[in-house]
């Protein structure tokens, strides 16, 4: 089948199968693949909202975890236009092949409500959350799976989520969702947690191949939460050239360097990346495509195909979006010696930063920045090293030697605790 018709769902079961070969093949593991190969749980709902104008609209909500066998079930919420269940079930997916390579205490999850969210005013888009929170509610719960932001969300919908969700159980309980703004419970360092944490992967991997990340040029599709902290990071820690940049109305492009704060203020003024002053214009295939070292995928899935990485010029591609590459691209990509840092390991800072916010909340104790970055640079780079050593050994690229890890994790948990009843 082409990539271009192949869906995620469809891919992460490929990405699934390819690192089974490197796997023991007796009875319980490839039981426990089997049982990897599908989602505990899918619950779909509708969602009738009143318009600030009077009139109802009915919007479509999803709810998946994935596989709760190492823990409560995490994962984040998308408010897309493009939302649909094939592609909550395999983000879903990525989440508990994320969290066993982190080795953080949780299972899978994701969620999501076909919406553009840019259309609705702020009280419809709180009445949406509320009444979404509201429809899944039995599947909530600190113990048992927890919500954060991914695409079109962000830490004033956790509040409402909270809100919501306190309010239905009768008792402030902050555990239930995290990336809360921190004055209802939420932890320093998560805003920008996802682009810190893709900047540390970065360091490790420059050490590992003997690269100045200084001296890189980058291109970054995607300039939101993952994609801005990222840019910023890399210019202002380490003096990178970020040349390309985009998002979903378009791009733009400058040889010597952003100003990358100014591109900040740029969208916070128009919207996009796009028209920014003095840049030359430049569409996502150009961005991805472009002359650089470091390309970081930051938008959403299925963006670099196999027709794109025939073009891919960079080096070195970080995933800071999920599912942004599709199988077949990787296996160009791995021809042509391009080093591909997988999502489930690139971008964790967020769960992990989540994992430390979740756990500061039930301690009731809250820790400093320092604290929080230091912790998620340790548990970044042992998770980095683990990969890294597999991919060596096995002589296999490092998303195979992801999944590796990740499946002997989940496939000794499974079999530990064994098949119910
Ligand atoms: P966001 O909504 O803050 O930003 C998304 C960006 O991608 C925007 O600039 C948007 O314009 C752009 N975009 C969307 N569709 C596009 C398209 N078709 N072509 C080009 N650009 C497009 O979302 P985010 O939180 O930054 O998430 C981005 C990616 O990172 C997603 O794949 C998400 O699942 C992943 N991710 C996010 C987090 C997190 O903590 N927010 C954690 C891990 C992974």
């Amino acid at each position: 089948m082409s990539d271009i018709k192949q869906s995620p769902y469809e891919m992460a079961l490929k990405q699934l199968e390819i690192a089974s070969q490197y796997l023991p093949k007796d009875k319980d593991w490839l039981n426990a693949i089997e049982y990897l190969k599908n989602c505990q749980r899918c619950l779909i709902v509708s969602l009738p909202i009143v318009m600030d104008d009077g009139t109802m609209k009915v919007f479509d909500g999803y709810r998946v975890q994935h596989c709760d066998v190492r823990g409560p079930t995490k994962g984040g919420l998308r408010y897309s236009k493009d939302v649909n269940l094939d592609e909550v079930k395999a983000l879903a997916f990525w989440m508990t092949m994320k969290t066993a390579v982190m080795n953080l205490p949780y299972g899978g999850s994701k969620g999501g409500i076909t919406v553009d969210p840019s259309k609705l005013s702020k009280t419809e888009l709180q009445r949406l959350t509320r009444r979404y929170t509201y429809a899944i509610i039995d599947l909530l719960g600190p113990v048992k799976d927890i919500p954060a932001p991914d695409v079109g969300t962000d830490s004033k919908i956790m509040a409402w989520i909270f809100d919501t969700y306190s309010m239905a159980m009768g008792l402030p309980d902050h555990g239930v969702v995290t990336g809360k703004p921190v004055e209802v419970g939420g932890s320093l360092g998560r805003e920008a947690a996802t682009g810190t944490g893709l900047v540390y992967i970065m360091e490790a991997m420059a050490e590992k191949i003997g690269i100045n990340l200084d001296a890189q040029r980058v291109a970054i599709q995607g300039f939101g939460n993952v994609g801005a902290n990222c840019a910023l990071q890399l210019a202002q820690n380490h003096k990178c050239k970020i040349i390309a940049v985009s998002d979903i109305k378009g791009g733009s492009y400058n040889e010597k360097g952003f100003d990358v704060q100014a591109l900040v203020d740029h969208v916070k003024k128009t919207g996009s990346v796009a028209n920014f002053p003095g840049a030359k214009a430049i569409s996502n295939k150009e961005l991805l495509t472009c002359d650089c070292d470091i390309l970081v995928p930051a938008a959403i899935e299925k963006q670099i195909t196999a027709e794109v990485a025939k073009g891919v010029k960079a080096k070195v591609i970080a995933e800071g979006a999920n599912g942004p590459t599709t199988p077949d691209a990787d296996e160009i990509l791995n021809k042509k010696g391009i080093i591909v840092i997988p999502d489930i390991l690139a971008n964790a800072g967020g769960v992990t930063v989540s994992y430390f916010e979740w756990v500061q909340d039930r301690d009731a104790y809250f820790w400093d920045l320092e604290r929080i970055n230091k912790e998620l640079r340790k548990i970044m780079v042992n998770a980095f090293t683990d990969v890294y050593k597999i991919s060596q050994e096995k002589k296999v690229p490092m998303r195979i030697a992801a999944y590796i890890l990740a499946v002997e994790r989940l496939a000794k948990a499974i079999i530990l605790r064994g098949i119910f009843p």
